[in-house]
């Protein structure tokens, strides 16, 4: 095979917005006389990277790559879920590839792709025939029902380990019929499989408490060793199985298997989730307060939990506001944590980019630390333990953010500074004392 054109920086790029609130990231690079060529890349969902500006010759061609809507470089990313996907259909993708050729103002060009990337490029053919010069095509698929069927369960005979965590995704009924629906309707039901697949060290250390860490260790794959990387090469190893802990892993366990264990120890212990009920109006008085359902009823209580995720509503009702800080979208931690009888945990209090998989970690240990001061308040009437919640889980969070922050500028870096930054990232893995830091932070043995 012949080898690919040496690595190459694009000339321009930018963010082309596309409506509905996207922008899609685009480059373009080579000769800027020449032939136009737009790279689709596949996935879907992956994103273009370096090695996809190198098939064609730089001095002939004018090669255009883009992110599609939700993926890779563009926003807001499909894996958010506040992102609406309604208008991310194969419509809308057509359309974005329209605008961003007439933004670059070309008349034609030749579509270069693969996998999901070969679909789209038909799709978009067969609409607009007249815009394309040549279709260059490889591992072609249709997206048919037996494709489908052979991605989400043929190859499952190949990967049985990988198989069998993926039908552990959805519920115990559902594994054995349709994945691919069952996985669609997870949302509805309000599951939380696509979000936080890896639960920390100190997070299980923190769930001794209330008795799950071995089980859930038992539920998920211990990964030893994480790295971070750039595509296929990598730059920082990091090793959790140095770290003095019980625990000297990452654990690998989709966010529903962590919620159902968490759900079963509940009803072990006798205490009940009901659903579906919506709060709608929170009110104080000096000994206990109100929530309101829309179902009509009330539940009085002591103290008022807001766990009600990074839209909370409680949060946002509460006589106070305490939803202050916004560092940038997405990026927030509380003032404040309690307001009076009641208190943040979770989403509700932080929210951050998922990069280095610490949202619901965080929001676990600020749970089993407000357990014990909510029980020491009701027993001892000390109060003076809910603020230490408060003030102990908030500058905790303050690091948490900090940290997805630099992992999040580090990831999107523009692609001028990449080289630099992957040289710098590699002379820093030499120092034992770096990598060391980074596990403590990652997996929050930091923090104690
Ligand atoms: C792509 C992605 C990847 C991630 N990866 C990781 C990871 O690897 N590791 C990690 O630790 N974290 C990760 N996270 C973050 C993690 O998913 C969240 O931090 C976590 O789900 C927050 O849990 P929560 O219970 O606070 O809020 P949520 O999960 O949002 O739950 C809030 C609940 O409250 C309910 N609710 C809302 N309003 C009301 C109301 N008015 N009345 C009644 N109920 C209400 C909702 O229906 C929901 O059930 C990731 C997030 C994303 C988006």
């Amino acid at each position: 095979m012949a080898e690919p054109y040496p690595p190459i920086e694009p000339y321009e790029h930018g963010m082309l917005d596309v409506g509905d609130g996207n922008l899609v990231y685009w480059e373009v690079c080579g000769n800027p006389g020449g032939k136009p060529a737009l790279v689709v890349h596949g996935g879907p969902g992956s994103g273009c990277g370096p090695s996809n500006r190198r098939y064609f010759d730089p001095e002939r061609f004018r090669v255009v790559l883009f992110d599609q809507r939700g993926c890779g470089r563009s926003t807001p990313h499909a894996s958010d879920p506040a992102t609406d996907m309604t208008v991310n259909t194969t419509d809308h993708l057509i359309a974005d590839m329209e605008r961003l050729r007439e933004n670059l103002g070309i008349e034609r060009w030749l579509l270069y792709g693969g996998s999901w990337g070969s679909t789209l490029i038909l799709a978009y053919a067969e609409r607009y025939p007249q815009r394309v010069s040549q279709i260059l095509v490889l591992g072609v698929t249709m997206t048919r029902r037996s494709e489908i069927d052979w991605l989400y369960r043929g190859v499952g005979r190949f990967f049985p380990e990988e198989w069998e965590q993926f039908r552990a995704g959805v519920p115990e009924a559902e594994r054995d019929k349709d994945l691919v629906s069952a996985y669609a309707q997870l949302p509805a039901t309000g599951a939380n499989t696509s979000r936080a697949a890896v639960v920390h060290a100190r997070t299980l250390e923190m769930l001794e408490r209330i008795g799950v860490s071995k089980r859930l260790a038992g539920l998920g794959i211990q990964a030893r060793q994480f790295s971070i990387r750039d595509g296929d090469r990598e730059l920082v190893p990091v090793r959790f199985d140095r770290l003095p802990t019980e625990y000297p892993y990452t654990l690998m366990v989709p966010q529903n298997i962590t919620e159902q264990v968490l759900l079963d120890r509940l009803e072990e212990l006798g205490g009940r989730v009901h659903r579906p009920y919506v709060a709608t109006g929170v009110s104080q008085t000096a000994d206990g307060a109100e929530v309101a359902l829309d179902s009509g009823d009330m539940i009085k209580a002591q103290y008022v939990v807001a766990a009600d995720g990074m839209n909370s509503t409680i949060r946002d009702l509460a006589a106070e506001v305490i939803w202050g800080s916004r560092f940038r979208i997405h990026e927030r931690v509380a003032d404040q944590y309690r307001a009076g009888r009641v208190l943040l945990a979770g989403d509700a209090a932080h929210t951050h980019s998922p990069a280095g998989g610490q949202g619901m970690n965080l929001g676990l240990r600020d749970a089993v630390t407000l357990g014990d001061a909510l029980s020491v308040a009701l027993r001892e009437g000390r109060e003076d333990k809910l603020d230490e919640y408060a003030a102990g889980s908030r500058a905790e969070a303050m690091r948490v953010v900090a940290l997805a922050h630099r992992l999040t500028r580090l990831a999107t870096a523009p692609p001028a500074v990449r080289p630099l930054r992957n040289v710098a990232l590699r002379l820093l893995a030499h120092v034992p004392a770096f990598r060391r830091r980074l596990a403590e932070q990652l997996s929050a043995i930091g923090h104690r």
